[in-house]
């Protein structure tokens, strides 16, 4: 730290993403990303003419990405907020929005609380049950903004809309942020429900069912009111966040083919996780009930950590987190099946080792 930080930055925790070492070539099952690359149209949507146009600034209110949007999701244009992935979104929401603290799980998206510290935005953690769910009753009059991600990370569980729709409603005075990155893998969207209740902000992100990690493209949804503090707010930071390829890659994405590849995708990942989850319980793991790209696992006899130290020395990338309540889990992204047959083979003979 140079003596020139603010000082109110000084004890400022930063988010740790997951890693990406360099050193050898890993089946990297640690953030999440989709083993499959983007479809055609988004590859020719990144067209030379695009290259050469460069030299001009893009759209910063994103016009043509958000007229896409609007259609594929059946609302009007000024319920659509775009930026820089959805981390982006979320940073702009916490500011926006959290002016009278926050409440969000005690184990969920680690940067909710990053945010937080970041705007000295003062938040209460509410635990997770035993059994690592949920509980909407906890969520009832929180006093000031919710953040929920659903299906929750890295448990992988999902609350349904219903469950969404009471928090929605004991909360009318306060902001319901529901992050549903993980959305298409199988949970219960509440997109259709911006119409009806005005404190809700659905945020979703390109870089889980999309396959485009690397283009950094959040979306959101909610009441235009909303979806206009958030435009104030990235208009007051950086209005051309949204670079030239990743808005023609984003509205590409949404196309006829490009939509059925996604699905066909999607049903893919979903099948190799009931899979995989069927032989990891086989090996003696527990296997939270998951309804995302990923699993969270724990073995009965072999520590968190141990596994995820094994198996990166067998080339494979896991995501361990330190926290005490999970410690004993490492959260498995789903990948390719033969990847998938990788991991189990290493599985086993670590067990073997043991
Ligand atoms: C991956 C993830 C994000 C971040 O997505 P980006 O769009 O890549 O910034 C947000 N929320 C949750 C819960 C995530 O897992």
């Amino acid at each position: 730290m140079s003596r020139f930080l603010n000082q109110k930055y000084e004890s400022l925790e930063a988010y740790v993403p997951g890693e990406q070492p360099k050193d050898m070539q890993y089946i990297k099952l640690n953030t999440n990303e989709s083993p499959f690359p983007p479809p055609q149209d988004v590859i020719d949507a990144v067209s030379v003419q695009e290259l050469e146009n460069l030299r001009l600034y893009c759209d910063p209110d994103c016009s043509v990405l958000k007229e896409a949007l609007a259609n594929a999701y059946g609302v009007q244009k000024n319920n659509v907020f775009v930026a820089n992935g959805s981390d982006d979104i979320l940073n702009f929401a916490f500011m926006a929005f959290g002016g009278n603290g926050a409440v969000f799980a005690d184990i969920t998206y680690g940067f909710y609380k990053v945010y937080c510290a970041l705007h000295g935005i003062e938040y209460r953690e509410i635990p997770l049950l035993e059994d690592f769910s949920i509980r909407p009753d906890d969520y009832f009059n929180a006093g000031c903004m919710i953040a929920i991600a659903n299906p929750n990370a890295p448990t992988g569980i999902a609350l349904s809309v219903e469950e969404i729709e009471l928090i929605l409603q004991s909360n009318h005075d306060h902001v319901v942020l529901v992050d549903e990155a993980y959305v298409d893998f199988g949970g219960e969207s509440v997109i259709n429900l911006i119409k009806q209740y005005k404190n809700l902000l659905v945020v979703r992100t390109y870089s889980k069912s999309r396959s485009m990690a690397g283009a950094r493209l959040g979306f959101a949804f909610a009441d235009e009111e909303l979806i206009a503090d958030l435009e104030r707010i990235k208009f007051s930071t950086n209005p051309y966040s949204v670079n030239r390829m990743t808005l023609a890659a984003g509205a590409a994405a949404l196309s006829e083919d490009s939509s059925r590849y996604f699905a066909e995708k999607c049903s893919e990942i979903i099948a190799v996780r009931e899979y995989l989850s069927q032989q990891l319980k086989n090996l003696g793991f527990d296997v939270l009930p998951s309804k995302t790209n990923f699993l969270f696992a724990k073995h009965y006899a072999i520590e968190g950590e141990k596994i995820y130290t094994l198996l990166k020395e067998k080339g494979i990338l896991v995501r361990h987190f330190t926290a005490e309540r999970i410690k004993s889990y490492n959260r498995i992204t789903i990948g390719t099946k033969e990847q998938t047959e990788t991991l189990l083979l290493a599985l086993k003979e670590i067990i073997k080792e043991q």
